[in-house]
Parts: C-alpha cells; sequence; structure tokens
C-alpha cells in the first residue's frame, strides 16, 4: 500500500499537466515512503490525455483515469478516490493554483495525527473580483444555511486520511460536494493555510454555469433550510390574512377586503401545504442519499466491530 496517493482532475489542462507533473515528481521526491499520481482525465477535448501520456507515460507512478465525457470537477475527484490505494490521500488542481510543494508538509500534519489536514485560501492571486466575491458570499451563505460548519475559503485542496476517503465514498449522492462531505465526516481535521497563485496556463474550467452547479449541490445537499422558507411565507400570510380581517371588519374594507384576505388565507395555506410535503420530500431525498448514521472515530474495549451500521 503505498503511503500517499495524490488525486489530479484535469479538463482541457494540455498547456499545464507536463509541468504539473514535473512539479509533483519534485514536490515528492523527499517523500519518505511510496507514492501513486492518479490523474482523472474528465472528458479532455484538447488531446491532455495524449500530452500526458507522452511526458509521463514510462513513469510506474503515475495511473489515468479518461472519463467517457466530462461528467465535472467532483466527479472527477470521487473517481480518484475510488481507485486511490494510499494510506493518505491527496487532492490537488491540475493547473499549479494549489502548490503541489507543500504537500510533504501537509503529511507531516496527517503524520501527527490529524485526518484532515484542508488548505485554507489566506489569498487567491490572479482571479477576478467577481469570483472572489462569489466565492466569498457562497461559503457564508453555505454555512448560514447549512447544518454542519463547512470552513470557509477553502476548496477540495487537501490531504485525507484512508478512513475518511471509506466514509465519503459510502455517501452515494449524485449532487457531490465533496468539501461539504469532508466536514460531514467530522474526524480530527486541520486548517493549513496557504496563499492561492495564478493559473500557470490556461483559463478557468469552471465557469458560471459549472459553479452555480457546485453551489446548488452545495446548498441542497446540507441543507434543508429553504424549505422552511415555504413555512414562514405561509406563517405571514395567514397572519396578514387575519390582520386583513379585522381590518375589514372595523374600517368597513367591503368585498375588496373580504377578497384580499381570501386570497391570503388561501395562500398561506397552500404554502403550509406545500412545506408540509417538503418536509417528507426532504426525509425522502437524505434516505436515497444513503450516508452513513454515523461514523466512530475510535473504540475501547471491543473487538474490530463495522463501523457504519446498514
Ligand atoms: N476540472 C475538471 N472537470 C471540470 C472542470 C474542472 O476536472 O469539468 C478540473 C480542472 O482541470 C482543475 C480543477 O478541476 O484541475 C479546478 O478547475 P479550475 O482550475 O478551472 O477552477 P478554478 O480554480 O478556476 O475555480
Ligand atoms: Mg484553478
Amino acid at each position: 500500500m503505498p503511503l500517499l496517493s495524490v488525486v489530479i482532475p484535469m479538463y482541457n489542462e494540455k498547456e499545464v499537466i507536463t509541468e504539473t507533473y514535473k512539479r509533483l515528481k519534485s514536490a515528492l521526491l523527499p517523500l519518505e515512503g511510496d507514492y501513486e499520481l492518479i490523474f482523472v482525465n474528465d472528458g479532455s477535448r484538447d488531446g491532455t490525455y495524449d500530452v500526458l501520456l507522452s511526458g509521463a507515460g514510462d513513469d510506474d507512478k503515475v495511473k489515468i483515469i479518461d472519463f467517457a465525457r466530462n461528467f465535472g470537477h467532483q466527479m472527477a475527484v470521487r473517481a480518484g478516490l475510488k481507485m486511490a490505494c494510499g494510506q493518505a490521500i491527496a487532492i490537488i488542481d491540475a493547473d499549479l493554483q494549489d502548490p503541489p510543494e507543500l504537500l510533504p508538509k501537509m503529511l507531516e500534519k496527517w503524520r501527527e495525527g490529524y485526518d484532515v489536514v484542508y488548505g485554507k485560501r489566506k489569498s487567491r492571486q490572479g482571479e477576478s473580483a467577481f469570483k472572489k466575491f462569489t466565492a466569498f458570499a457562497f461559503y457564508r451563505t453555505l454555512n448560514a444555511l447549512a447544518g454542519i460548519d463547512i470552513p470557509k475559503d477553502t476548496g477540495d485542496f487537501r490531504i485525507i486520511d484512508k478512513k475518511v476517503k471509506d466514509a465519503i465514498l459510502s455517501m452515494r449522492e449524485h449532487g457531490t460536494f465533496l468539501r461539504g462531505m469532508v466536514s460531514w465526516v467530522g474526524y480530527r481535521q486541520y486548517p493549513f493555510e496557504f496563499e492561492r497563485h495564478e493559473r500557470f496556463a490556461g483559463t478557468t474550467k469552471y465557469p458560471l454555469k459549472k459553479m452555480l452547479k457546485l453551489a446548488f449541490d452545495g446548498i441542497f445537499s446540507f441543507s434543508v433550510t429553504p424549505i422552511k422558507f415555504l413555512s414562514l411565507i405561509g406563517i405571514v400570510e395567514i397572519i396578514a390574512a387575519f390582520v386583513m380581517l379585522v381590518l375589514t371588519l372595523l374600517l368597513k374594507f367591503g368585498s375588496a377586503g373580504w377578497i384580499i384576505m381570501s386570497v391570503l388565507l388561501v395562500g398561506g395555506a397552500l404554502m403550509l401545504g406545500m412545506y408540509i410535503l417538503g418536509e417528507y420530500i426532504g426525509r425522502i431525498y437524505e434516505e436515497t442519499m444513503d450516508r452513513p448514521l454515523y461514523l466512530i472515530s475510535r473504540t475501547y474495549g471491543f473487538e474490530d466491530k463495522e463501523q457504519k451500521e446498514r
């Protein structure tokens, strides 16, 4: 079993991939222990696969997964995790925004006993004001809505222990939002601060559409708070209906008053009905995600027991 597996998702990264490979190789040179580099080609159409193969094909540490089409960054990471054999697994972007040179230092923290060492961005260089603002707003909204504490300004750059990887892979949700899942599983986590660099070459592979999908996956996989808004609207409408009733009786608004009151009352009742349906759908959704019911960090005095209750 190698000490470290490095998962590198890549989509149309032919300008960077050879450099990324070289930087990873020299960064991991001082590593005391074996490692593997798992490149996941997420349906690139620019020949990334061939470029990588011609530069790194005879390296026995290199493994490549070639997707049938573009399934998205999160799925690429998931596929890499599934194939990773290491005791610790690193996830790193292919564009060198996350410096490979930090991996040995992060691994040190893992050796100290942390199960998750996640990269926390101190600064983001070379990114548009729009990207910075949306990221800022997203992380704060998500934390306000989600039931768990998802660290702010944190991407997928991290090292996780094998047991964390196994826990994540046992979560079967389609709207995969890895950084949320890693927070959800718990265990001992360490924030590793770093400067996020500029992309080495090429342009972002995360256009607004993909960013929005990721944001919605994050919000809807980790929070049922949006459903609760329906109940709030319903209650406000019903209260407004009663206020209208009193006003109509006292101030003799006549038929207009009665009509407004009925509309508010029916609207409020419908909203509450939808909220009740939503609660059930939310529960069905949670069941279908089939997450483990709980995860055990350690036990004392038992023989080895199955971690996941089925
Ligand atoms: N990526 C991927 N599939 C996609 C989009 C992106 O595998 O559909 C990879 C990409 O090659 C990179 C990482 O995900 O290694 C992060 O993407 P990018 O750097 O474009 O995002 P940004 O840093 O601009 O948010
Ligand atoms: Mg990037």
